[in-house]
């Protein structure tokens, strides 16, 4: 027999035959043995569905495959400001604060190793311990071979969620070139103002004005969080070569490749978590030129151009003569070797923020804060203001 034939004859019976008292008690039992069993089936249904639910892993935005990641990177779409949000965002930029409190303690001199290099580092670090979002910091010190001999170097590493699947790293280089003093006036240091206090201390006046609205990007765990990185050892100590010079960066790249994320995967490292890494570098003399320098990454330089027309037309830029002043797309003078270099090389995105053609007090003592131009400046860190609030949408 088949079960087809079983169904059918038990609805026959339940439709057409008379039945005893005997066999009503008989079909009460056979109901209530049925009941029974149902619910303890339920029941076990239920206990294996919540069993099942508390051992697998949620799905969500920190546990993405490694697939998932290079796509959402590639696809990820620039947050729109309203005329209100830029307004906000920009007035939140303090110039001030960016020049006295960030850059002037930056400006002595910083050669690795030096007392100079520990007391940038210390400030560095106690300006972001000073804000609420809660940057997790990290001193990474190695030692690497140089024509001086070893020398201890130390990057500064600040992240926002360290746990998030994807990062936008924010770079400059702290260290300042070891440099003769002038024969004339020994006491004068070379104090690398625009090579590269400037850009450091706009990296910081950006992580001060940002600061509440980063905050809540670490609470809702965004899928894609900011790294700082504050370089060392950038500078050659005597001629640039392949190995004289990017200290900091080489070792930076090298490391990130080899740390699994998330934290114990086989599959997946932080440097491919790296959806741009964002270079500032010689900034702070006024009327930079600055290009782009990689087609891959054209999209975003678009956005750096968007905003500067848009702060421009809302009144927000100074010294700024046109619109599109900085930002160019219409010369291209070649590439610089740059901390950018060995993360190019591994594959990740560039965005390089620096002048060409050099500022003209390049490499000498006059790089300091006298040629320096407080309002680019501010617009700079202005218009960065805005394209980290449309990237990590803040
Ligand atoms: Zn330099």
């Amino acid at each position: 027999m088949s079960r087809a034939g079983r169904r059918s004859k038990a609805l026959h019976a339940s439709n057409g035959h008379t039945v005893t008292g005997c066999e009503l008690l008989r079909r009460k039992r056979v109901r209530v043995l049925v009941l029974c069993v149902c619910g303890a089936l339920s029941l076990a249904v239920i206990l294996a569905l919540s069993l099942n639910l508390a051992t697998e892993p949620s799905i969500s935005p920190h546990h993405q495959p490694a697939a998932d990641i290079k796509r959402d990177r590639l696809s990820h779409k620039p947050n729109k400001n309203s005329v209100a949000q830029v307004k906000k965002l920009a007035a939140q930029v303090d110039g001030t604060r960016l020049w006295e409190t960030h850059l002037r303690p930056l400006l002595i001199k910083r050669v690795p190793e030096s007392t100079g290099s520990q007391t940038i580092r210390q400030h560095i670090l106690t300006q972001l311990r000073s804000l609420s979002a809660g940057w997790t910091l990290e001193e990474n010190s190695f030692v690497s071979s140089t024509p001086k001999g070893h020398v201890t170097f130390t990057n500064l590493l600040a992240v926002l969620d360290p746990s998030a699947p994807r990062r936008l790293l924010l770079a400059c280089h702290h260290d300042s070139k070891v440099f003769a003093p002038d024969p004339k006036d020994p006491r004068r240091e070379f104090v690398g103002a625009s090579d590269s206090a400037v850009p450091c201390a706009m990296i910081l006046e950006l992580a001060s004005a940002l600061d509440e609205q980063l905050k809540v990007i670490k609470h809702q765990r965004s899928p894609v969080t900011l790294q700082l990185v504050f370089f060392d050892g950038e500078e050659a100590f005597e001629e640039w070569t392949d190995t004289d010079s990017l200290y900091g960066s080489r070792h930076l790249a090298e490391l990130m490749a080899r740390t699994p994320h998330p934290a114990g995967s086989t599959k997946t490292s932080l440097l491919e978590a790296v959806d741009l890494l964002v270079l500032l570098d010689l900034l702070g003399a006024p009327d930079p030129l600055i290009v782009n320098h990689f087609d891959d990454t054209a999209r975003w330089f678009d956005r750096l151009i968007a905003a500067e027309k848009r702060l421009h037309k809302l009144g927000f830029l100074t010294s700024h003569p046109a619109e599109q002043s900085y930002f160019r797309k219409d010369f291209y003078l070649g590439p610089v070797q740059d901390d950018h270099i060995p993360f190019l090389h591994k594959g990740v995105p560039v965005l390089h923020l620096i002048p060409t053609p050099f500022p003209v007090f390049w490499h000498t003592l006059d790089d300091d804060e006298e040629r320096m131009h407080r309002p680019t400046v501010e617009n700079l860190t202005r218009i960065l203001a805005i394209f980290l609030a449309e990237y990590l949408s803040l």
